[in-house]
């Protein structure tokens, strides 16, 4: 499979209306390595009237078992490039080639889920008062704008592309403007597994030009969004003008409660990578630590001497855990939250610097000593650095833990079934894992409270929201 280097529209590679590209920088050297069409406003009016055209044109009204099968062939081809889509993954944004791999795995079991899916979804009959014949539809909605992130640009995209076509929707994709490969390559493929054209269109470029121009096309029904919850209020602030359906992913402040009774040496150990994978990266990042008072100093010492075995490198190398922050301008925020912490009196138990004389590449940091009301307790880093700090009573640390605005994820650890029970239904966070830190199952609800977002992915909770609900009342 070659580079993408266009947007990908109507089935097929082609410039943009405007001539416009921009350059792609690999994070791991520094260096530019391709160049892309960037879109405009007119691409974007030629791909939703194209899409469109497809959804009226017979991908709407397609027998489900048809869905079905191309759903499924895009599954086998994704497989089939699984290698070529973790490549591209770590030129443009430096993922690690092992956890590269394990995402376009990801994206291609998604598309498995949803081609089941496809014959599991429908309405219900409904035993009404005035009697008669009741039932609901669910239909599909039209052209879909997807927007994604750079942290996981293609497992997200598969996880709002499959369910919106299998839910019978044509979708527009704009990926991040530093991670387009993996969406482009995602079109192609589809196309190469049957999809008609139109279908799903791939349109890299900025989101202010792109993004905007979606969210207030008449034809876009609904947006679907992953990214910082700043740019979220924005899309829905857009969306409320013809009240459009927006699901929102957003950011999120992650706590991770580790209780005296737990098996606080296994917390301590598997941590780390809770908060430092994808460079710390990540939404569901556990980047505050709750740590009982009576094991909270050895739980440190652990957490930190596993910290400092992690492997920061080269993102091509195998055993690669770390790779460099995705842009200058990301390390640039990062360095500056660590200037921050200094100034305010944290202590950092380990890391603060970079390790490598190339590329975008920070150390994972540990800091402690840092107050509630910090900003690196408050605020999302979206870097390779945790807070940790020791808590005596339950109560007060669940006061703190849900003081935050955001409630995405996070992570209890307890021997205790009913402490877990307790706490886990008193965190506000749309996804909590108990002695695990796993957070996302292609078959489970994902998605946050409060800031954090609106709407859910995945599960077929994702179906329902690429769907209207129709009730039809028939007179007996
Ligand atoms: P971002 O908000 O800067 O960008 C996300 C997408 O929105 C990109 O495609 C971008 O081009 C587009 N965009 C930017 N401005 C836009 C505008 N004015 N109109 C429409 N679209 C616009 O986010 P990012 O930096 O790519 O990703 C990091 C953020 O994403 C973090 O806050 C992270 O927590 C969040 N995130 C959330 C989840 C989740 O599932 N909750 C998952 C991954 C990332």
């Amino acid at each position: 499979m070659k580079l993408p280097g266009q947007l990908f529209v109507d089935g097929a590679y082609r410039d943009s209306a405007g001539g416009g590209r921009s350059s792609l920088i690999n994070p791991a050297t520094e260096e530019v390595f391709t160049t892309l069409a960037a879109a405009n406003a007119a691409d974007v009016q030629a791909a939703v009237e194209s899409a469109q055209r497809a959804w009226e044109g017979g991908w709407r009204d397609l027998a489900p078992g048809k869905r079905t099968e191309i759903l499924f062939k895009i599954a086998r081809l994704l497989r089939d490039y699984a290698e070529h889509i973790a490549e591209f993954e770590v030129l443009q944004i430096g993922k690690p080639i092992s956890d590269a791999r394990d995402e376009a795995g990801l994206g291609a079991r998604v598309f498995e889920y949803y081609a089941g899916a496809v014959s599991q979804f429908g309405g219900q009959t409904l035993p009404v008062a005035r009697g008669g014949f009741d039932f609901t539809l669910r239909q599909s909605m039209g052209v879909v704008a997807a927007i994604v992130p750079w942290n996981f640009p293609f497992p997200i995209a598969c996880w709002k592309v499959a369910p919106a076509l299998a839910a019978g929707n044509c979708v527009v994709l704009k990926p991040a403007s530093l991670s387009p490969l993996t969406a482009l390559a995602l079109g192609e493929i589809a196309h190469a597994a049957g999809l008609p054209p139109g279908v799903l269109q791939v349109l890299p470029g900025s989101g202010s030009v792109v993004g905007d121009a979606l969210v207030t096309h008449p034809l876009i029904r609904k947006v679907s969004f992953t990214g910082s919850t700043e740019v979220g209020r924005h899309i829905m602030g857009l969306a409320a003008r013809d009240i459009k359906r927006v699901s929102l992913e957003l950011g999120g402040k992650s706590p991770n409660i580790v209780f005296a009774d737990a098996d606080w040496q296994k917390a301590a150990e598997t941590s780390p990578m809770s908060v430092f994978a994808n460079t710390g990266q990540d939404c569901c990042a556990r980047s505050r630590v709750y740590v009982e008072r009576s094991v909270f100093q050895p739980f440190v010492e652990r957490f930190v001497a596993a910290t400092r075995k992690l492997v920061v490198g080269d993102p091509t190398h195998a055993e690669t855990q770390l790779g460099p922050l995705v842009s200058a301008g990301q390390r640039d925020t990062v360095e500056a939250f660590l200037a921050d912490a200094r100034r305010t009196g944290a202590t950092v138990a380990t890391g603060g610097g970079r390790p490598h004389a190339k590329g975008y590449y920070l150390e994972p940091t540990v800091l402690l000593n840092v107050g509630p009301g910090d900003r690196c307790w408050r605020e999302e880093i979206f870097g390779p650095v945790v807070a940790i700090t020791p808590f005596d009573d339950e109560a007060a640390m669940l006061r703190d833990v849900n003081a935050s605005p955001f409630g995405l994820s996070g992570s209890i650890w307890t021997q205790s079934l009913s402490r877990a029970l307790r706490v886990a239904r008193a965190v506000q966070s749309g996804v909590l894992s108990v002695n695990s830190h796993s957070s996302v199952h292609v078959e489970a609800p994902f998605g946050g409270f409060k800031s954090s977002g609106l709407g859910r992915d995945l599960g077929m909770s994702a179906m329902e929201g690429y769907t209207e609900l129709k009730n039809v009342y028939v007179a007996e």
